[in-house]
Parts: C-alpha cells; structure tokens; sequence
C-alpha cells in the first residue's frame, strides 16, 4: 500500500491521508467500458440515453468528459461509479466485470474503490463537516485505519488536506459553495480510492472556487489517482490530460491533449 502525500499548502507537513490501493500493476486498465447502452423506459417512452459506448482509461489518467446537455454523461458516469447498471454491454472495473452485480455488490465495490463528486455536493445539511466526512467509514464501527487512526482522526486529516482544517464544526449552511465541494472531495477521498469520478463539480462555482477544486483533483492525479470529470467548461476540461466528446449517447471524438 502506498500513501498519498497531499499537501497543498507545499511547506505544510507531509500528511498520510490518502492510501491509494490497488499499486500499479501489469494490467493498469481500471475502466474498460465495452458497448454499453443504457435505455430509460417512462412509462411508454423509451429514451436511449447511451447507444454502445466504448471507453478504456489507464491506471493515473486524467479524463475530462465533454458535451452538450443531454448528451449521455451522467448516464455514463453513474455507470462508471457504480451507482447505475447499464442494459446492455460490459464493463470491466480493474479487470472484474461488474455489468452484471446486484446492487449490494455495487455498493461494496464503490465503498472502497470510486470516489464520487457531484455537482449539488450531496452533503446532509444537519451534519458538521466532520460528520459529513466520516459517514463513508460509519460500517468501520470505530476501527481504526492501518495507521491507528480513529474514523475522527481520518475525517480531520482528509478536512486539513482540502484546506478545510479550521471548519471542522461548521454545517453546509455555514459553508460557501467551493468550501461545500472541499468537503465532499474530502467525503470522496476518506477510503483512499484509486478512481475518483466527478460530474460537474465546479458547476456551481465561481471561477476562482472552480480552480480550487481543480487544483486538488490535479494534485490528486499527479498522486496517482485515476480522475474522470465531466464538465462543459473548456476552462475546466483543460486541466485534463485527454477529453472525450459526447453526442446523443455515443462518443464522438477522443484526444489527448498536445
Ligand atoms: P447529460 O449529463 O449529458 O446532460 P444525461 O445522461 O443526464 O445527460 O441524460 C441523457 C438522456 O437521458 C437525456 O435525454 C435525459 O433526458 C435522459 N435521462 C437521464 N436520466 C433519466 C432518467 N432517470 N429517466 C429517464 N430519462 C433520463
Ligand atoms: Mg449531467
């Protein structure tokens, strides 16, 4: 196992928080996505919001997703992060065909392995940061990590890391947006994922919270966390390495970048 050494501050100390599993190894495929379809049915309508896409990402990449609205990216990326099944097609998840589990063991698989960021944060506005943090570990029942680390200890440590280290106690409603994503990041991040998916999370930033963010998900990536991230903004798309471009549920265009 190896540790991540997030530190945005440079000079701050060397913080042990992110144990990314799963070390590079010879098969360094973590998505491979065989066409896939994904049909909604509304009572009689049928929308086909993926049409057989195809889509392999390498351990370490960095993946921006574009398109218009509309176009099928969350479909996929709720897919990728195991929070949807496709109708037809495979995808294999670090090798293991997960097309076809039930929803039990999708969530075990997405527990430890995907780290999800939405755009609406998605945070329990009753709960403290900290609470919001810990909620990924509340199965650990206390344990601690293979660093003796409590699950308060953990939460503190993956807060300092998004730079949230002074707003332990402070509830949604007493965060700004981009504070309100740093906590979700750091929810993310608490299990150390080797992917982290993220559906328009500066969506509903400024441009300077948007940087933010981007900067720990780029600091995240250069850790060696595999980081796919759907955006609409070209600003945002091109902090990535590769982007892929959607249309009417097919991919249509995928460039690494010069
Ligand atoms: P994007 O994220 O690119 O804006 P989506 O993946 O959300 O696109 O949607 C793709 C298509 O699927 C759209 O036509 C949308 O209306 C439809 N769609 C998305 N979610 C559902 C759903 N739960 N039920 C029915 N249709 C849906
Ligand atoms: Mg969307």
């Amino acid at each position: 196992m190896q540790d991540s050494m997030l530190d945005l501050q440079g000079s701050a100390p060397i913080l042990t928080t992110v144990a990314i599993k799963g070390a590079p190894g010879p098969s360094d495929r973590v998505i491979d996505v065989q066409k896939v379809t994904r049909l909604y049915k509304l009572g009689s309508v049928e929308v086909p919001a993926l049409q057989g896409v195809s889509l392999a990402v390498e351990r370490g990449e960095f993946v921006a997703i574009m398109g218009a609205s509309g176009s099928g990216k969350s479909t996929l990326m709720n897919i990728l992060g195991c929070l949807d099944r496709p109708t037809g097609g495979h995808y294999f998840l670090d090798g293991e065909d997960v097309s076809q589990m039930n929803k039990d063991q999708l969530a075990a698989i997405r527990s430890r392995r995907i780290g999800f960021v939405f755009q609406s944060f998605n945070l329990l506005p009753r709960m403290s940061a900290l609470k919001n943090v810990m909620l990924p570990l509340a199965y650990d029942h206390g344990q601690r990590n293979g660093h003796g680390q409590s699950p308060e200890e953990r939460a503190r440590q993956a807060l300092d890391v998004v730079g949230l280290g002074e707003r332990l106690y402070h509830r949604p409603n007493e965060l700004s947006g981009g504070q309100q994503q740093r906590v979700a990041i750091a929810r993310a991040l608490i299990q150390g994922p080797p992917l982290v998916l993220a559906d328009e999370p500066t969506g509903n930033l400024d441009s300077k919270a948007g940087e933010e963010i981007m900067a720990i998900l780029t600091r995240l990536n250069a850790e060696g966390v595999t980081v796919v991230l759907v955006t609409h903004e070209p600003d945002i798309a091109a902090h990535a390495r590769r982007i892929v471009r959607m249309q009417d549920g097919l991919i249509v265009s995928d460039e690494v970048q010069p």
